[in-house]
C-alpha cells in the first residue's frame, strides 16, 4: 500500500469514530471506501443473529427496504461460506446470483467481495461493484482486503442488527434486544426511566447584547451549580460512603477551573452568549480527554460534558428532576451521571442502561461498587419511558419490551440466583472446614471504605488486599500522610484483631493516577508500575509506609504487602526504607510496631528469587491476577486477545505449585488474592496444591465458602493430580466443573464468574 492509502484509512477510522450513531458510522465508512476504490457502490453486511448476511450500510444501493441475504444464497454468502474474496464481472451470470428487489444492482456489471473476520469467524462482507464490466484490478483488491480487516474491529463492536426496523421475514414478535458491552455484572428487570438530555450539543451559535452581564451570569451560574453539587455529594455521602461520594469532587474540580472558566470568559469576551460560550468550552475540554490513549482518562470526558449538561440545565432555570416512582427502575440515558443516580432513591434502582459510555466510565465504576446490572454503550434506543426492560449485564444486552415467554426464563434466574444465595448466606457464620476437616481461611480484597462491612457481614476473617491505590485514585490530589493515616486506620479498626494486609501503591499501567506524571509507553503493562514507579518517586513511599506504621500502632496483626517486586534490589530498598519509616516514627517519640513484611508474587521473576528471600519476608501473597498474564503474556483487558486469557491454563497452575512448593520448604505462609481465589474450580486446585488461605471481592466470600463446606480436600488433590496431567486450560475446566456439580453447583444458579 503507498504511503497515500495508509493515510486515506486512517482518515476513514477516524472520521468513523466522530461519528454520533453506528448507523451513522458505518455509512461513513462506505462513502469512504467507494471514493477511494473509485466504485459506484460499496455496502457492508453484517451476520445477524440468524447468521443471514443483513445489509447495514451502502453507498449507491436503493436500500428501500431490510435487506437480508440468506446464509447460504447469493455472492454475498459465497463470500462468507469459502473465506474467499470473489472478484467478477457479470453477477448476474453466476450461479449463486441473489436478486435484491428494487435495489439497482442490475445495473452493476461487477462485484468484488471480502470476508470480514474477527476471533477467526466471518461476521460480514463488504462488496464493492461498478457500471463496468472490468474485474477488480489486484492493488484494488488487495486494498480492499486491507480495510476489511480494520473493519472486522469496527463490525464486531457493533449491536448485531443495528438497522433492526421490523420486517416481515425476521419479525421481532413485538420486541427486540441489542448489544452493548456489560458495564456490571446481574439481571434486571424493571421500567425504563428515561433521563433526557439537557440539550447543550443543539445550542446554535448567538451573540450577547452585553458582554458584562453574560460574564455575571456565568459567575452566578456558578454559585448555582456548586451548591447542587454540594448537595448530591451530601446525598451520596449518606447512602454510600464518603469514597464513592468523591466522585463529585471531580465535577467540583472542572466548574472551580481557571482554565475552564478562562476560556468561557474569551469567548464571551467575543460578543457570544452563554450557552454558546458554554457548549464550546466543553467541546474542547472533552476533546482533550477524548484523544488521550489511556482509556480511563479517555473516559473522563463524560464528567466534562456532564457538567457541561448540568451548568446548562441551570441556565435554562430547570431544577434537578427527582424520580417518584416507586417501582423497580432502569435508569437509562445518553451518558448518565452520577448527578442521575442521586435523582432516584436507591432502593427503587435495579439496573442502568447507557447508549453511550464505555465500561471504565463513572457510571458503570459506581453500578459494580453498588452491584447494579449495567449495559454500556447500546447506541440508539427506540424506548418509551415506562416500557419494560431487561438488562443483562452478564451478556451486556438490553432487551425492550420482552415477550412474556422470555420475561418468564430471566425472572426464573433471578429467582434461582436468589435461592441460591439464600442457601449459601445460611452458612456465612460457620467456619470454612471442608468435609474432611481442612480448614481453609477466606479473607476480603478492599480498596473501598464503602465494602469494608459488607466483608464483615459476608463472613470475612480479614482483609487479605487493601488497594491502597483506589482511595489514591478517586481523589483529585495526592492524600496527605496524615489522610492516609485516617484511612488505614479506619480499615484495622474495623477489622479489630482480625489480619489486614495493606499493600503498597500500585500505580501504573492499567491503575494511572490522573495527577502524577504520567509518560506514554509502548508497553506500560511492561512498565512504570507498582514498587517501579513508587521506588523513582521514594518520598510517596516513605510516606505511605509511615501512614501504615502509624495507623498500625498498637496492633499485631498489620501485614505491609509490596506489589510488582521483580527483583532482591527491589525488596532491599523497600525494606530499607521501612526501617527508616520506623526509625523516624520512634524519633519522633511514637510507639512503632513493624508490619509483618511479604511481596505479591506477580512478576515471573520473582518465583526463583522466593527462596534467596526466605530471611527477609513474613509471608508471600500471590497476584494470580498479573502472574498470569505476565505468564501468559496476555492482555485479559484487550478485546482482541482477553478471551485467551484463563488462569488455568497449565502453565499457570504448574508454576502456582511450584510456588506453594518453595514456600513450604522456606516456611513461608503463602495466600492468593488475585481473581483465581473466587473462581470455584481454581479455589478447588489452590486447595488441593495446599494454599489454605484466600482473599476475594466480598460478594464472593459465600460461593467459596458454601464451595469448601461441601467439597472435600482429598477430591481437590486428586482434582489437582489429574489437572497436572493436561495440556489445555479448558479439559481442565470440564474436569472441574463435574466436581462442582458434586458439590451441587450449577453455573446458571450462581451467575457469571
Ligand atoms: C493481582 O495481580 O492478582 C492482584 C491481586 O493485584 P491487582 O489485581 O490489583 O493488580
Ligand atoms: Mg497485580
Amino acid at each position: 500500500m503507498t504511503k497515500n492509502t495508509l493515510l486515506e484509512l486512517h482518515h476513514i477510522i477516524q472520521g468513523a469514530a466522530r461519528a454520533s450513531s453506528t448507523e451513522e458510522q458505518v455509512q461513513l465508512v462506505v462513502d469512504a471506501i467507494s471514493d477511494l476504490i473509485g466504485s459506484d457502490v460499496c455496502s457492508l453486511y453484517q451476520k445477524n443473529a440468524n447468521n443471514d448476511m443483513q445489509l447495514i450500510a451502502s453507498h449507491g444501493l436503493v436500500k428501500v427496504h431490510p435487506v437480508i441475504i440468506p446464509k447460504d444464497k447469493g455472492l454475498v454468502g459465497l463470500v462468507a461460506q469459502t473465506l474467499n474474496t470473489v472478484n467478477i464481472i457479470d453477477p448476474e451470470e453466476h450461479t449463486n446470483y441473489y436478486y435484491v428487489t428494487d435495489s439497482n444492482e442490475e445495473r452493476m456489471h461487477n462485484f468484488c467481495g471480502v470476508p470480514l473476520v474477527f476471533h477467526g469467524e466471518v461476521i460480514g462482507v463488504l462488496v464493492v461493484q461498478s457500471f463496468q464490466a472490468e474485474v477488480l484490478a489486484a492493488e484494488q483488491e488487495a486494498l480492499l482486503s486491507t480495510l476489511a480487516t480494520h473493519l472486522a474491529l469496527l463490525v464486531a463492536s457493533l449491536p448485531i442488527e443495528i438497522n433492526n426496523a421490523p420486517d416481515a421475514n425476521h419479525s421481532h414478535e413485538g420486541f427486540y434486544s441489542k448489544k452493548g458491552i456489560s458495564g456490571a455484572p446481574g439481571i434486571a428487570i424493571g421500567k425504563a426511566y428515561l433521563r433526557q438530555s439537557a440539550g447543550l450539543g443543539s445550542v446554535m451559535e448567538s451573540h450577547c447584547q452585553n458582554i458584562e452581564e453574560e460574564l455575571t451570569q456565568w459567575s452566578e451560574l456558578k454559585i448555582i451549580v456548586r451548591s447542587e453539587l454540594e448537595g448530591e455529594r451530601q446525598v451520596l455521602e449518606a447512602t454510600f460512603g464518603e469514597n464513592l461520594a468523591a466522585v463529585i469532587d471531580a465535577y467540583q474540580t472542572i466548574l472551580e477551573d481557571p482554565s475552564f472558566s478562562g476560556y468561557m470568559n474569551d469567548i464571551i469576551q467575543t460578543e457570544k452568549s452563554f450557552p454558546w460560550a458554554l457548549k464550546q468550552t466543553v467541546g474542547y475540554f472533552s476533546d482533550l480527554f477524548k484523544e488521550m490513549e489511556d482509556p480511563y482518562l479517555r473516559a473522563r470526558h463524560e464528567d466534562i460534558e456532564h457538567l457541561g449538561e448540568k451548568i446548562y440545565r441551570a441556565w435554562c432555570g430547570s431544577t434537578p428532576v427527582v424520580n417518584d416512582r416507586r417501582s423497580a427502575t432502569i435508569l437509562v440515558g445518553h451518558q448518565l451521571s452520577v448527578s442521575d443516580i442521586v435523582s432516584l432513591p436507591t432502593e427503587d434502582l435495579v439496573g442502568i442502561v447507557c447508549t453511550a459510555g464505555a465500561a471504565l466510565s463513572h457510571i458503570s465504576i459506581f453500578a459494580n461498587a453498588l452491584g447494579i446490572p449495567a449495559v454500556m454503550g447500546v447506541g440508539e434506543l427506540a424506548l418509551n419511558d415506562g416500557e419494560d426492560l431487561i438488562v443483562d449485564g452478564d451478556s451486556g444486552t438490553v432487551i425492550i419490551s420482552p415477550i412474556q415467554a422470555v420475561a418468564n426464563e430471566y425472572k426464573g434466574i433471578i429467582e434461582s440466583r436468589k435461592d441460591f444465595k439464600r442457601r449459601i448466606l445460611a452458612d456465612h457464620d460457620l467456619p470454612t472446614v471442608t468435609i474432611d476437616g481442612v480448614r481453609v481461611k477466606l479473607l476480603a480484597n478492599s480498596g473501598l471504605q464503602a465494602d469494608l462491612q459488607p466483608g464483615l457481614r459476608n463472613g470475612a476473617e480479614g482483609i487479605g488486599l487493601y488497594r491502597t491505590e483506589i482511595p489514591f485514585m478517586i481523589r483529585q490530589s495526592l492524600p496527605s500522610e496524615a489522610d492516609q493515616v485516617e484511612v488505614y486506620r479506619e480499615v484495622i479498626d474495623t477489622y479489630q484483631d482480625k489480619p489486614v494486609y495493606i499493600r503498597a501503591l500500585d500505580i501504573g499501567s492499567d491503575k494511572p493516577l490522573l495527577y502524577l506524571p504520567h509518560v506514554n509507553e509502548e508497553n506500560p503493562a511492561l512498565g512504570w508500575r507498582g514498587i517501579r514507579f513508587t521506588l523513582d518517586n521514594i518520598q510517596l513511599l516513605l510516606a505511605q509506609f509511615r501512614a501504615i506504621v502509624s495507623a498500625a500502632a498498637g496492633r499485631e496483626n498489620v501485614h505491609l504487602l509490596l506489589p510488582m517486586v521483580g527483583s532482591t534490589g527491589e525488596l532491599d530498598q523497600c525494606i530499607a526504607l521501612l526501617d527508616d519509616a520506623l526509625a523516624q516514627l520512634s524519633s519522633e517519640g511514637k510507639t512503632v510496631c513493624r508490619p509483618k513484611l511479604g511481596v505479591m508474587i506477580e512478576v515471573p521473576s520473582s518465583i526463583a528469587l522466593l527462596s534467596f528471600w526466605r530471611n527477609k519476608l513474613d509471608f508471600i501473597s500471590i497476584g494470580s491476577n498479573d502472574l498470569s498474564q505476565y505468564l501468559l503474556a496476555l492482555d485479559r483487558n484487550s478485546p482482541i486477545v482477553g478471551k485467551l486469557y484463563d488462569p488455568l491454563h497449565p502453565a499457570v497452575i504448574h508454576d502456582l505449585q511450584r510456588i506453594v512448593q518453595i514456600a513450604t520448604s522456606c516456611q513461608l505462609p503463602v495466600s492468593l488474592c488475585g481473581e483465581m481465589a473466587s473462581d470455584p474450580i481454581a479455589v478447588l486446585l489452590l486447595v488441593g496444591m495446599g494454599i489454605r488461605q484466600l482473599s476475594m471481592s466480598t460478594s464472593k466470600l459465600p460461593i467459596i465458602k458454601w464451595l469448601l463446606r461441601a467439597s472435600s480436600c482429598s477430591d481437590a488433590e486428586a482434582f489437582l493430580a489429574e489437572a497436572l496431567t493436561i495440556d489445555n486450560a479448558q479439559e481442565i475446566r470440564t474436569l472441574g466443573e463435574r466436581l462442582l456439580a458434586k458439590a451441587g453447583i450449577k453455573e446458571s444458579e450462581y451467575g457469571y464468574k
